[in-house]
């Protein structure tokens, strides 16, 4: 799966629960920025775990 955020291709490997929007899935890098958002809470996704430490 794609990182949710326009023009971006890495892989999504965060699930981030929004209090106000939809789960979206991002990647590392996306997740880090919109992660520091108040009430929002990343959790890495489960299926890619290695690809967070991985490349
Ligand atoms: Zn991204």
């Amino acid at each position: 799966m794609e990182c949710a955020e326009p023009e971006c291709t890495r892989r999504a490997v965060v699930e981030l629960h929004i209090p106000w929007a939809a789960n979206k899935h991002v990647c590392a890098p996306h997740a880090r920025v919109l992660g520091r958002q108040d009430g929002v809470v990343a959790d890495p996704d489960p299926d890619s775990g290695s690809e967070l430490t991985g490349s």
